[in-house]
């Protein structure tokens, strides 16, 4: 929880998310929002998600800088017993009494409650009460030394304006508010002698007069960094896509839409070795169409085309998605990766793809053994051993499946010396 909230750095995954929740599908709309960025004021859906995101980059440095105002403020109590003894308690009841324990509040809620907005009115409303409560104690110092405490109020504006990570429109409103106040509470209650009235209101507006661009450029630049980091996101977003397509595509044998001879070696290799180190079977079927050439000669090779792509989605129909692999593994012979899959079962599912391609009843004029399109397997199973590599179960499946031409074709054969 901490990390994600402190995020200095935060995720793009992030970042994607909203692209989901906002339904971003195009980063011209990002770029758009680049204008907002000097009035700080994005379009409303990119606004949500700048809310969101300034909440996780800086809640935490929300929560230490209101930790260093409480623990400012109830330190300068030392300072009330040695300059003001005379009125220690009241100052000490506003201090302990009213805001420290507001301050500490405002924390407790910050875990709470998040909520970007939510939280900026209350820190609003805290700056507000800490510059009242010096407004207050001015009042209540005794008439000679009430000129003494003012400085507090700068140091509440410059925390608005900076450490306090409030955001400029809230920033300048507490601290503008605090600066009226002062002038108004001043002029008809607390009565500050003339020349310390005119001097404080020159200090506290020269405090405002740099405080509010400060606020402001800050601002602007979390905007651009947002903005910059989420067109980042998009891309990123984007090249991913395109990866994962890409690798589809480099995997897939474009005729028959199986795997391709490629993705067939490193599957196997995989396998292979998991295969190995769980000491289970693996099984291999090798499948080759019977007199296909002549097939191709008298129907020509778009026929030919045809009758591969219905040979290979058959076969796919016997494997388990996610675990089996059916090959491409040349012209017209499909490979089949049966992992943890031991002989008599691999032999099974051999015959039932060997019935499923007769059953098609594709018709085949040249044929020796049938008037239509069959297949012969062979079928190679073993418990991988650390000396054996793969080509080893490759050669078995071969051996078979010639095997089976040998012996007529339209058959299985299970590998055996
Ligand atoms: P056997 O029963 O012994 O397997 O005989 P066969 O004719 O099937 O074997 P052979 O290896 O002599 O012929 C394979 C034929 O497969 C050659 C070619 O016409 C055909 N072939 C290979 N790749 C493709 C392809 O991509 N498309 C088409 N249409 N035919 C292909
Ligand atoms: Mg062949
Ligand atoms: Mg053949």
């Amino acid at each position: 929880m901490k990390g994600k909230e402190s995020g200095e750095k935060y995720p793009l995954e992030e970042f994607e998310r909203f692209f989901d929740i906002l339904a971003i599908r195009d980063e011209s709309q990002i770029e758009r929002e680049f204008k907002g960025i000097k009035f700080l004021k994005f379009s409303p859906i990119i606004e949500k998600a700048f809310l969101s995101f300034y909440l996780h980059k800086f809640l935490w440095q929300k929560r230490i800088a209101v930790l260093a105002g409480v623990s400012l403020y109830a330190v300068f109590g030392i300072l009330d017993t040695v300059v003001m003894p005379e009125v220690k308690d009241a100052l000490w009841f506003i201090r302990y009494g009213v805001v420290c324990p507001l301050g500490v509040l405002f924390l407790l809620i910050t875990f709470k409650i998040l909520n970007e907005n939510v939280i900026q009115v209350l820190h609003l409303f805290l700056v507000m009460i800490a510059g009242l409560g010096i407004i207050a104690m001015i009042y209540v110092a005794p008439h000679t030394k009430s000129h003494i405490y003012y400085a507090g109020l700068m140091l509440v504006v410059f925390y608005a304006y900076t450490f306090s990570a409030m955001r400029f429109y809230y920033a300048s409103i507490s601290a503008l508010s605090i600066t009226l106040g002062y002038v108004f509470l001043d002029i008809y209650f607390v009565k500050t002698p003339q020349e310390y009235f005119i001097a404080n209101i020159f200090f506290l507006g020269a405090s405002n007069f740099i405080g509010l661009p400060v606020s402001y450029l800050l601002e602007r630049h979390i905007r651009r960094d947002f903005l910059l980091t989420m067109l980042l996101a998009f891309e990123k977003k984007k090249t991913d896509k395109l990866n994962l397509k890409l690798r589809n595509i480099s995997y897939l044998d474009g005729l028959t839409g199986v795997a391709n001879r490629r993705r067939f070696e490193e599957y196997l290799s995989r396998e292979w070795e998991r295969a190995k180190k769980n000491k289970q079977p693996i099984s291999l079927l090798m499948a080759d169409i019977d007199f296909f050439k002549r097939y191709n000669d008298i129907l020509g090779h778009l026929e030919g085309d045809e009758c591969l792509r219905k040979v290979a989605q058959t076969i796919s129909k016997h494997v388990r998605s996610g675990m089996d692999l059916v090959a491409r593994y040349g012209g017209e012979e499909f490979a089949i990766i049966l992992p943890e899959t031991d002989e008599a079962q691999a032999k099974t599912i051999a015959e039932r793809i060997r019935k499923d391609i007769e059953d098609l009843k594709i018709p085949h004029p040249l044929s020796e053994i049938s008037e239509y399109i069959t297949v012969s397997l062979g079928v190679a199973t073993l418990i991988p051993r650390n000396n054996l590599n793969k080509e080893v179960i490759i050669n078995m499946a071969d051996k078979a499946l010639y095997s089976a031409k040998s012996k007529g074709r339209n058959r299985v054969e299970v590998f055996n010396n």
